[in-house]
């Protein structure tokens, strides 16, 4: 079994300087046992990382979907270190911010600008802001388990902690595929919608991703155009691992606004909002701003990477590794009597176990994925990258078997489906 002995005195250490000793989404959450588990990385090559304790990885977290063409990727890396030899954030913008703009115009379809940001959280604010100037509305419809960014409106589930009224006085709830919830929305809202904001499919947390149905986005559609409200893709987690074209052009959705970070610069921090020529003119006239968010290295490290999808055909190669990974899975689980169960794209597969509604089984399964070297997040989505190849898969399925086995020994198979 693995130590994670470095990994417990840098919590120890870190929880003097900083709350948690982890700050934001990869903090340890109170119902686990801190030991079992490693919480601090030393490096990454490829599909795998290293933890403090030397430990090696096969990572299905790929920085929660930042890596999306395998850590340190050399070309990236040389792109990234090239640009920052003559600055990356300087007092004036680049021209690499007018190379991957036209880049990103040209990959997805109706969209002729481009703005800036460094978060997924930057991205959805700039949108909703430009729907709001667009507009002259304040309201936003969210789906009901979505998550959108930091700032109040975005993420209605998280812990309400230092919320106030005002942040989400604005914000309306609905629910995924339910087109009921659309007419009532629109019945009640419609001519004080701004936006409706969307991912392209939905991936609440902790629970079974769900596709769109067609006829919802019809009616999604139908409303927005009738009512005058913008339609915004999140595309933040999902961009670039289902399409180059924006993951919205897989399931059908025509928006007016599409949002993308994550993994967008192979890990270097940036994000974009694409629009429509019809909001040119509101995007003009707002100011969303930040002091990085023109940043050369990071633009340098987004040319380099979607050069690399698209010469190398990666979204295909995340499928096709996804696929076997799924696919895979579920035999060894149909085998072994487990509760397995993998839904949403291949490329991204969200991995729960029937019945499992308090995480139980899932936080053991992935303790021992940890110990056979295999790291996944056990209520976030995993994430496949170019990196992880046919063989990588199949040492991840010859560890999960003996995961598998040892989680049900250790855990009663939950009997509600
Ligand atoms: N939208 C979606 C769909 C996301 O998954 C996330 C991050 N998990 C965000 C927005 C916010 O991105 P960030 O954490 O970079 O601010």
């Amino acid at each position: 079994h693995p130590r994670y002995t470095e990994s417990r005195k840098l919590l120890e250490r870190g929880r003097r300087v900083i709350p948690h000793g982890i700050w934001g989404h990869n903090r340890i959450p109170s119902s686990y046992d801190p030991d079992a588990m490693p919480w601090f990385a030393d490096r990454a090559e490829g599909a795998r990382m290293r933890d403090v304790d030397g430990n090696w990885y096969i990572d299905y977290i790929c920085g929660y979907g930042a890596m999306i063409n395998g850590y340190a990727r050399p070309e990236i890396d040389a792109a990234v270190r090239e640009q920052s030899a003559k600055g990356s954030t300087l007092s004036h913008a680049t021209a690499r911010s007018i190379e991957l703009a036209e880049t990103l115009v040209d990959l997805v379809p109706e969209m002729t600008w481009t703005s800036w940001g460094n978060s997924g959280s930057d991205a959805t604010w700039s949108a909703l802001v430009i729907a709001r100037a667009h507009t002259g509305r304040s309201l936003v419809a969210c789906v009901e388990g979505a998550y959108h960014g930091m700032h109040g409106w975005g993420g209605l589930s998280n812990p309400p902690g230092g919320r106030i009224a005002d942040d989400v006085q604005s914000v309306r709830s609905i629910r995924w595929n339910d087109i009921a919830d659309l007419d009532r929305l629109f019945t009640a809202h419609g001519d004080q919608l701004a936006a409706v904001v969307v991912t392209p499919f939905h991936h609440p947390m902790a629970d079974e991703a769900i596709l769109p149905d067609r006829a919802w986005i019809n009616a999604l559609h139908a409303h927005c155009e009738r009512a005058g409200t913008l339609l915004i893709s999140d595309d933040v987690r999902a961009g670039f691992r289902l399409a180059l074209s924006g993951s919205h052009t897989v399931f059908g959705f025509r928006p007016d606004l599409v949002c993308f970070s994550k993994g967008l610069g192979n890990g270097w921090p940036l994000a974009a909002v694409l629009g429509t020529e019809r909001l040119r003119s509101a995007a003009e006239s707002v100011f969303v701003a930040g002091t990085f968010w023109n940043s050369a290295s990071s633009m340098a490290a987004a040319i380099t990477n979607i050069r690399i999808l698209r010469e190398e055909d990666g979204v295909e190669k995340m499928r096709r590794s996804g696929e076997s990974l799924s696919s895979g899975l579920l035999a060894l689980s149909e085998r072994l009597g487990a509760p397995l169960r993998v839904t949403g794209p291949p490329a991204m597969p969200t991995v729960t176990a029937k019945g499992d509604h308090d995480l139980t089984w899932r936080r053991r399964f992935a303790v021992h994925m940890a110990e056979q070297g295999v790291l996944i997040h056990l209520s976030h989505n995993w994430a496949l990258s170019t990196a992880h190849d046919a063989e990588t898969v199949e040492e991840t399925l010859a560890h999960a078997e003996v995961a598998l086995q040892r989680t049900l020994e250790e855990v009663e198979l939950p009997t509600a489906m």
